[in-house]
């Protein structure tokens, strides 16, 4: 067969018709309700107690950490109170074996010598004023808390929140599979760490990324009106909304768990890990490649739509498809012409060492790469090929083939997108609610790397007849540069304002659990927030 139609066969099985996106936002939809109206469901739809996102007047200097899936980022927020930050941030990838440690320490201990090494580096008069205060003080009762760096700490992970800086892991994904800390509460674990270090810094926040984004788009975003959405594109995806109160429907069969909420802007941020969209696969798409992956992974049958959607699974459908050609006997895909031999494995240009034959080989920035090489006969993409994968000598037919199907695999997981975000605009009735612009804040490399991402995105909004070339135009979607720093130091400020205020003497008895200080998180954004009620 030829090359190139045997490529347009394989990008064909990506297609994803605008039927297909249709039917996607409808069953979206339904799995949204189900999680909002029960514990357990397909998409987890968890309630985050902040019940209103923040103005752009907040103020204050914070740290943040962000255990992201691929990468650890430490980082201090200048809040300037008119919308604007500067933030100082050093970023380090997290160690494979960490990712699968026996015990939480040996991770933990990790990320807090991070924060050490960021405190010497980009705080060091701060730091060492700590550090001989403290010694001047054994023995003396300890030091003002105003020393201390309040610390949101970003954990993109499933959790279930008990309160403002308390929350235990339900499950890891993204590759993570630490069996000890299943369980545990995240913050407790790191402020342990810390501790032991004796740096100065209290984990204030415990925030979902998606949360962050939300939050810090809001801060950074134009208009008058409050973000909806937060969604990220990164290792994996996720997003969190504004919804009404009201139709959190399992906050009333929770009971005592629920804590106290308050009701003042009759709205609450919901985290939907939509990830898991889907998992017993109605709708989604699944082609032999999603399904040798899906079965080969840590976690078969779950996260199926990440899976299809986001940075850490891209690269491995793509290097499945291409494995599958490469093994085809009548596809000419890398094959060394100069041979001889018949036999197929001996007549490829690829070395047998390639990261092309290896599971998670061929990183996601391939796709990006290939899918925005302009250069004549594709030069970029063989250089990429030769150099990082192993394949010497492509010619501009292979490296054409490869990008026909990493571009049908990019454009699948953008229109997949499409579907979580039209979902949320749609069951949010968005569009007719405000006369000003939806605004959604994105974050993750995916989003704002891969070419054309929202392009795609906004083609396949036109195709929802709710939406429609109309209400496509009217959705404003912006990157949240830092979004997860900043939105985590805008929680850190909010619980540290609840702390240095005491409990609500009407929850004293619950301080510890989320109701007791997340009311003060609420009614700060919500007096703060131009969209909500003013509360008295
Ligand atoms: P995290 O999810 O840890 O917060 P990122 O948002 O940076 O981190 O996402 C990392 C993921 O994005 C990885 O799966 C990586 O393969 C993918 N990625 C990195 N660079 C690019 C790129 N240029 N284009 C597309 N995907 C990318
Ligand atoms: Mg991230």
């Amino acid at each position: 067969m030829a090359l190139a139609s045997a490529a347009e066969r394989v990008a064909a099985e990506f297609e994803y018709s605008k039927e297909d996106v249709n039917r996607g936002v409808q069953a979206f939809i339904e799995q949204m309700d189900e999680g909002l109206g029960k514990v357990g469901a397909t998409m987890s739809q968890i309630p985050t107690y902040v019940t209103a996102v923040p103005n752009g007047t907040e103020k204050g200097l914070y740290m943040a950490v962000d255990l992201g899936g691929t990468n650890f980022r430490v980082c201090s927020i200048q809040l300037h109170g008119n919308s604007t930050f500067s933030l100082t941030q050093s970023k380090v990838a997290i160690p494979k074996d960490l990712m699968v440690a026996k015990t939480s320490h040996e991770l933990f201990s990790f990320l807090a010598k991070q924060i050490e090494l960021f405190l010497k580096t980009h705080h060091g008069e701060h730091y060492q004023s700590h550090v001989e205060r403290k010694a001047s003080m054994i023995g003396l009762g300890g030091y003002k808390d105003e020393e201390i760096f309040s610390l949101g700490f970003t954990f993109s992970f499933p959790v279930q929140q008990y309160g403002i800086n308390k929350g235990t892991l339900i499950r890891w994904t993204k590759g993570f599979d630490i069996h000890d800390t299943v369980g545990k509460d995240v913050c407790a674990l790191l402020q342990k760490e810390i501790d032991a270090l004796s740096l100065p810094v209290r984990v204030a926040a415990l925030v979902n990324d998606t949360v962050g984004t939300l939050m810090a788009r809001s801060y950074t975003s134009p208009g008058k009106t409050g973000t909806l959405l937060g969604a990220i594109f990164g290792t994996g995806t996720n997003g969190a909304y504004v919804e009404k109160l009201g139709k959190v429907t399992k906050l009333k069969n929770m009971g005592e768990e629920a804590g106290e909420i308050d009701e003042s802007t009759g709205e609450m941020i919901v985290n939907t890990e939509w990830g898991s969209f889907d998992n017993h696969m109605s709708v989604l798409p699944d082609t032999p490649y999603d399904k040798d992956l899906d079965k080969e992974s840590v976690n078969p049958g779950i996260q199926m739509f990440e899976k299809r959607v986001s940075g850490m699974f891209l690269g491995e459908i793509l290097r499945r498809a291409i494995v599958a050609l490469v093994n085809d006997p009548s596809v000419p895909l890398f094959s060394d012409e100069d041979s001889s031999r018949n036999d197929v494995h001996s007549t490829t240009i690829i070395d047998p060492s390639s990261p092309l034959y290896q599971q998670w080989g061929l990183d996601t920035s391939f796709l990006s790469i290939t899918s925005g090489d302009s250069s004549s006969g594709l030069k970029v993409t063989r250089q990429t090929l030769d150099v990082d994968y192993g394949v010497s000598a492509a010619s501009a037919e292979d490296a054409e083939a490869v990008r026909l199907i990493a571009a049908a695999v990019g454009k699948r997981a953008a229109r997949l997108s499409a579907v979580a975000i039209a979902a949320v605009v749609i069951s949010t009735d968005s569009l007719a609610k405000t006369g000003d612009d939806v605004d959604i804040g994105v974050d993750g490399s995916l989003v704002e790397f891969y070419p054309n991402f929202e392009d795609y995105i906004r083609e396949a909004l036109r195709d929802i007849p709710q939406i429609g070339p109309q209400g496509e135009k009217r959705i404003r979607i912006g990157i949240a540069k830092d979004g997860s720093g900043v939105g985590a130091a805008l929680i850190a400020l909010v619980a540290d304002k609840a702390m240095r205020a005491g409990p609500p003497t009407e929850v004293t008895r619950r301080d510890s659990v989320v109701g007791g200080l997340s009311g003060l998180v609420q009614s700060f954004f919500g007096g703060l927030n131009r969209t909500v009620r003013m509360r008295v």
